[in-house]
């Protein structure tokens, strides 16, 4: 059976095409579950939408949106949304279906979803930015829900814009659903921990993956690429565990440090319009010249396709932990497992963040909210137990993380979908 859909066209390292190749490593191992396969293959559904609306100097602008829900069959849909000129269906379609992958790997009753609109929010004043933002959600409206589509922050989205987003949803429902969006504000239902809790599941796997390697973190040299709500919260905490920053590359560009950059000055200089580059203690670097920095962990934090047969040559890492989704093309993936660098794939690496929002979809259910510590620990041990499976996994067949991963996670989107059956 073909898998050859008319609507896209992916190619070998595109986003889709990268995924598929990921499905396609993991038939082997899944028995007599491989007769569904397929249905990994193809969106569940796809939802395009004109964005239309006023800009600030009298224009109209139109922008093109888009939600897909790749796979519901373990639960409602679930991933983020985001803002970027470069979305496109493509990628989307690719990102719903590594959030489908992703929270069945953690074992969330979820399936995977997720949208975004083409635009350049950085061009947009706060107005047009909420305009986008409404008119979007109100257009997928007809999709999402609390009960079957639940959608969060992702590149270039954040608690404001969840904050508009349920606000929209609400007004169009007649009530107030704050389960319908995590990430919110604290104070509309959002959980503690949300923000940090990427960043935060990225350094648990991380560190022990490092464990496992018999890698010290103390001393351990680190090159994050994308420094913002992820690869930032990463890094500072591998420096609390002892370990030295030494590069880092954002939109502004690469700066490095064999001493470690002092993260004290480097994370609030990152946040405003000059970048990381604006930070004065460390070398400005050509770009590519990132790719072969001396480090021990490479934190691949920004966009997909990032990590290209030539990159994966050329890095000096023992250890590369996908902060971002789908940032190893699949020849470049073969190319580190032949050189013996160790990847912790994004699809467990970075599900800190949809566990969180899980936390938060859940006390928003009870409105009983948890405290922090509460959220860390178990997000801690959701973690761990998940990686500690994976490994076995990936111990017994003699398989990469990755392909042991989506062994364990398509197992059970699998099973869930034989259990289910086909309707009618
Ligand atoms: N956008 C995040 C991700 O890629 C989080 C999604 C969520 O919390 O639903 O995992």
């Amino acid at each position: 059976m073909s898998s050859e859909l008319s609507y896209v066209q992916p190619t070998a390292n595109s986003p889709w095409g990268t995924y598929l190749s990921q499905v396609d490593r993991v038939v082997p191992y899944l028995g007599g579950l491989a007769r569904w396969a397929e249905t990994l293959k193809r969106p569940k559904r796809a939802l395009i939408v004109d964005v239309p609306i006023e800009m600030d100097d009298g224009s109209i602008a139109h922008f093109e949106g888009f939600r897909v829900q790749h796979n519901m069959s373990r639960g409602p849909g679930k991933g983020g949304v985001r803002f970027h000129p470069d979305v496109t269906l493509e990628e989307v379609m690719a990102l719903s279906a590594w959030m489908t992958v992703k929270t069945a790997a953690v074992n969330l009753p979820y399936g995977g979803a997720k949208g975004g609109i083409r635009v350049d929010p950085k061009k947009l004043s706060m107005k047009e930015l909420e305009k986008v933002t409404r008119r979007y959600t109100s257009e997928i409206g007809i999709i999402i829900g609390p009960h079957s589509d639940i959608p969060a922050p992702d590149v270039n989205t954040n608690a404001q814009i969840m904050a508009w987003m349920m606000d929209t949803y609400s007004m169009n429902v007649g009530g107030t659903a704050t389960g319908v969006v995590t990430g919110k504000p604290l104070h509309l239902g959002g959980s503690l921990g949300r923000v940090k809790a990427t960043g935060r599941g990225v350094f648990v796997t991380g560190r022990e993956a490092a464990r496992r390697l018999g890698l010290d973190l103390r001393g351990a040299r680190i090159a994050v690429q994308g420094f913002g709500n992820v690869g930032s919260v990463a890094a500072e905490l591998f420096a609390e565990a002892g370990a030295k920053i030494v590069a880092v590359q954002d939109h502004t560009g690469t700066i490095v440090n064999e001493n470690g950059l002092d993260l004290a000055g480097l994370v609030p200089a990152s946040r405003t319009e000059g970048g990381a580059v604006s930070f004065k203690g460390g070398e400005v670097i050509d770009n590519e010249d990132f790719w072969k920095v001396a480090c021990d962990i490479l934190i691949p934090a920004a966009l997909e396709g990032q990590i290209t047969a030539e990159r994966a040559q050329k890095t000096k890492a023992r250890l590369v932990l996908e902060g971002a989704n789908g940032p190893t093309v699949p020849t470049a993936d073969d190319i580190l497992a032949e050189r013996g660098v160790l990847v912790v794939p994004d699809v467990i690496c970075n599900a800190g963040g949809v566990t969180v929002s899980y936390f938060e979809w859940v006390q928003d259910f009870s409105s009983f909210f948890w405290d922090e510590d509460e959220i860390n620990v178990r997000l801690d041990r959701i973690m761990m137990n998940a990686l500690n499976n994976i490994w076995d996994t990936a111990d017994r067949h003699k398989i990469t993380l990755r392909t042991a991963t989506y062994a364990v996670a398509c197992e059970r989107i699998l099973m869930a979908r034989q259990e289910r059956g086909l309707y009618p």
